[in-house]
């Protein structure tokens, strides 16, 4: 068997596109944007123009009047939007596949003092009312934390999505039980190109009281918005953000891109393509005799079980996926996956299989 080699015109890179969403560069409209932003001087702690604006945009595009934040990456605003909602001896329901439970050093538990992270069993990376109100409800004696706050991921570490309905579900059991609710939307970009919903549609009308705005992965060079739309939950939370070193002097650098992503769809045409290079790829894996995938493919990641020989070829070839993540080989898609590298990984991969 001989091993594949990229062709003379492949850029740099090209075997990393399915590790992860984060392997990509930043999207020409984000780039320009970062260059726009880089006249004179400003106002700085986000006292800027580009900010002000930024956080009118998303204000905008949530149709809320919403408290908005922007800070540098997805562990530090899921754990301080976290913590900013729970006492120390208070609980916060997860997923046991959320990335908050298994990919942020205990960062969610560090910067809340302690608050316990309670996990409940996933259907396909979703969490279930069912399960949610199980873990509320099975101790109420001062030896238990407290459930204060559930958080669910859209879309999930599993490449799958949340219905509104479901969303709307969740959160009646948490509100019924005083519970507040955030969103980990590290790939929200994603879910709402692949419902093609209204963003508040799934979040603060399905009940979602903070969302944790994903813009690394969408194409933006760094950083991740907080969106409170409960403002009096975000009163304080400047001098959180502070604390946790997450407050940007040279904001600007952050929120311009994130007008110019927000401005004429970009940021839904680019997660879009990202959904639509997924779907390419998992199409051509179904019909691959020997590679099955593990999960319905619904935005941009592909799980497929393959031998351990064939895996072992295809990372021999160059390609590099994770095989930590939701089991099996995860290929995630960005912005800037192309389909040429989507048909390439597809020979390789037969060929890994043998065929
Ligand atoms: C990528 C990701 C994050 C953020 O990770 P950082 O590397 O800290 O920016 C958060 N949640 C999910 C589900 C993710 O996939």
């Amino acid at each position: 068997m001989s091993t594949a080699s990229p062709t003379p015109n492949e850029q740099p890179g090209h075997f990393l596109q399915f590790a992860s969403d984060n392997t990509s560069g930043i999207c020409p409209e984000a780039m320009q944007a970062l260059v726009a932003a880089d006249v004179g001087f400003a106002a700085s702690y986000g006292n800027d123009h580009a900010t002000q604006q930024a956080c009118d945009r998303i204000r905008e595009l949530f149709e809320a009047d919403a408290e908005v934040f922007f800070v540098f990456n997805g562990t530090a605003a899921n754990s301080i939007a976290l913590a900013s909602l729970c006492q120390s001896y208070q609980a916060v329901i997860c997923s046991d596949t959320a990335h908050v439970e298994t990919d942020e050093c205990g960062a969610p538990e560090f910067f809340s003092n302690g608050s316990k992270l309670l996990s409940a069993p996933h259907r396909q990376g979703k969490l279930t009312s069912a399960g949610v109100l199980e873990v509320i409800t099975r101790r109420t004696d001062v030896h238990y934390p407290r459930p204060k706050v559930v958080t669910l991921t859209q879309s999930t570490e599993m490449g799958t999505l949340y219905q509104k309905g479901e969303i709307s579900g969740i959160s009646r059991v948490a509100q019924e039980h005083g519970l507040k609710v955030h969103m980990d939307g590290a790939r929200f970009a994603n879910a709402v190109a692949a419902l093609g919903v209204a963003p508040a549609d799934i979040t603060w009308r399905a009940g979602v009281d903070v969302l944790c705005f994903g813009g690394t992965k969408m194409g933006l060079p760094i950083g991740e918005a907080i969106v409170f739309f409960d403002r009096r939950l975000g009163e304080e939370f400047a001098y959180r953000c502070k604390q946790a070193g997450q407050l940007a002097s040279k904001m600007r650098y952050l929120s311009a891109p994130w007008l110019a992503m927000l401005t004429d769809g970009v940021w839904l045409r680019h997660a879009g393509h990202a959904n639509a290079m997924a779907h390419r790829l998992s199409e051509k894996v179904a019909a691959i005799a020997g590679a099955e995938l593990l999960l319905p493919t619904e935005a941009n990641g592909v799980f497929v079980n393959l031998p351990e020989a064939a895996l072992t070829r295809l990372k021999a070839m160059g390609w590099t996926f994770y095989t930590f993540i939701g089991g099996g080989a995860r290929f995630m898609c960005s912005w800037a996956t192309t389909e040429a590298a989507v048909d390439h990984l597809v020979r390789d991969m037969d060929r890994a299989l043998g065929g």
